[in-house]
């Protein structure tokens, strides 16, 4: 669940744009809430799942809507006994 914060910001004095800022994030599965300004790098971290079952699916109904927010930690637990990971050449 993703908790976000409206604000309306004046460009001209005819031009106005609505800005949304998440405020905080909880995971879906472990019902962790980020959203101190020192979690900012958990909260890029989130994976967001989010589509449309196709006709046939046999675990969820035809054109159902599936979304969900997952930290990083509960995320490695999902995948980790069978994801592929590959060094990366960032220096970072
Ligand atoms: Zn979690």
């Amino acid at each position: 669940m993703k908790n976000y914060q409206s604000s309306v910001k004046k460009v001209d004095s005819v031009t106005s744009v609505t800005i949304d800022r998440l405020m905080s994030i909880t995971c879906d599965k472990c019902h962790k809430t980020y959203g101190e300004s020192h979690q900012w790098d958990e909260i890029q971290e989130f994976h967001h799942i989010e589509f449309t079952a196709g006709y046939g699916a046999n675990r969820f109904h035809d054109g159902y809507k599936i979304k969900a927010d997952i930290c990083q930690y509960c995320f490695y637990e999902m995948i980790i006994g069978f994801c592929t990971i590959e060094e990366n050449d960032c220096p970072f």
